[in-house]
């Protein structure tokens, strides 16, 4: 799980979040498109828009479990 004092400033505030243990692979980016995109000056990805669907809520909860360093959190 990420970590609070780790969470990146272009988080938009809400339940995900992604730290800056972030190695830029792209899982997350690829299966909830709708709520992750990359910051390219810092090459990590951040959370742009909270899910507001169950679908996109399940996608975000996907990219938790698939993210191979566990960068992204949720309250
Ligand atoms: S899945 Fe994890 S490591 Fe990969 S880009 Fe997303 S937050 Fe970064």
């Amino acid at each position: 799980m990420a970590e609070k004092s780790k969470i990146l400033p272009k988080n938009v505030t809400g339940t995900f979040y992604v730290d800056e243990t972030c190695i830029d692979c792209e899982v997350c980016r690829e299966i909830a498109p709708a709520n992750f995109s990359r910051d390219d000056k810092s090459r990590k990805s951040y959370v742009f828009h909270q899910p507001d669907n169950p679908a996109d809520q399940a996608a975000c909860q996907a990219a938790i479990e698939e993210c191979p360093v566990e960068a992204i959190g949720s309250d």
